[in-house]
C-alpha cells in the first residue's frame, strides 16, 4: 500500500509555491510502538509517555538506559525526582518538534535565565548534545538581546557543570567583553564561585594586556564555538529531523 497523496499550497503568490507533501513509505519517520514512561518532579507526580525511538534519538543517556540489562530498560520507566515538569515539558516539545518553546513574559528576568540554564543542565545530564547546543544558542542570544548577564546564576552553573563546560566558558567570555558592573553591584564575593572569579580575573588580565582578540569569541569563531557536539556528533543545525537516525531504525526493527 502506498502513502496517500496530499498537496497543499504554502502561502506563495497565486499558489505558485507549492510544498511537496507526498512522501514515500521509505521517507516516513518510524516512531514505532514502544513507549517509555518518564516521571519527574519531587514526588514523581508528573508523567510523560514518549516514543522510545524519539527518546533515544539524540540522548546517549537514554540510549544506554533503554538497554535490557538496565532496570529502566526492563521497566521502560525513568525517574527524575530532581527535574521539574517545566524543564521536561520543554525537552518533550523539542524532541517532537525540534523547536524550543519559551515564555516571553519576562525574557530578561533571572527566572527566565534560570529556566534556560536548568534545561541546559538537564541536557548535560542526559548527554543530549543537540538539545544542549540549541539551549546554549538560546541562552547566548537572550543575553545579547537583553544586554544582561545573569551573574547571580553562576553558582547554579558552576555547581552543575564540569570545569571544561561551554556554559562556564560563555559566562567568563560575556563578562570579559561586556560591561556587567551593574549586575556585579548586586553581588558580594560570597555570592560568586571562586572558580568563576579566577577564570574572570585571568581572562580580564589577558584582555587588558592584548593577549585576547578585540572581537568577542562568539563573533570571531564558528557558530559551533560554544557547542558541545565536537567532531563526534553532527551539529543540531545540520540534523535532518525528517529521517530517523540509523540507531532509531535499529530500535524499531527489534520491536
Ligand atoms: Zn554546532
Amino acid at each position: 500500500m502506498t502513502s496517500k497523496i496530499a498537496t497543499v499550497k504554502d502561502g506563495g503568490e497565486d499558489g505558485k509555491v507549492v510544498k511537496k507533501q507526498r512522501l514515500t513509505l521509505k521517507e516516513r519517520s518510524r516512531l514505532g510502538s514502544s513507549g517509555v514512561v518518564i516521571l519527574v518532579g519531587k514526588r514523581l507526580d508528573s508523567k510523560y509517555l514518549i516514543h522510545e525511538s524519539i527518546l533515544t534519538k539524540t540522548s546517549l543517556f537514554f540510549r544506554s538506559a533503554m538497554k535490557k540489562e538496565w532496570k529502566e530498560g526492563e521497566e521502560k520507566i525513568v525517574r527524575f525526582n530532581d527535574v521539574s515538569s517545566e524543564t521536561f515539558d520543554l525537552y518533550q516539545c523539542w524532541l517532537y518538534t525540534n523547536a524550543v518553546y519559551t515564555s516571553e513574559r519576562d525574557p530578561s528576568g533571572t527566572s527566565f535565565y534560570s529556566f534556560l540554564i536548568n534545561a541546559y543542565l538537564f541536557g548535560d545530564r542526559i548527554l543530549d548534545h543537540p538539545f544542549k547546543d540549541i539551549m546554549m544558542d538560546t541562552f547566548s542570544q537572550k543575553m545579547e538581546e537583553n544586554s544582561k548577564i545573569p551573574v547571580s546564576l553562576t553558582y547554579s552553573i558552576y555547581y552543575g557543570t564540569a570545569p571544561s563546560s561551554p556554559l562556564r566558558r560563555i559566562m567568563v567570555d560575556k563578562c570579559t567583553y561586556s560591561d556587567f558592573s551593574e549586575s556585579l553591584d548586586r553581588q558580594t564575593a560570597d555570592d560568586l564561585p571562586k572558580d568563576f572569579l579566577m577564570g574572570l580575573v585571568r581572562s580580564l588580565s589577558k584582555k587588558t594586556w592584548g593577549r585576547l582578540p578585540g572581537i568577542p569569541p562568539w563573533d570571531s569563531n564558528s557558530n559551533c564555538y560554544y557547542h558541545s557536539h565536537g567532531t563526534e556528533f553532527p551539529c543540531y543545525k545540520t540534523l535532518d529531523w525528517g529521517e530517523p537516525t540509523s540507531d532509531c531504525r535499529l530500535v524499531n526493527s527489534s520491536m
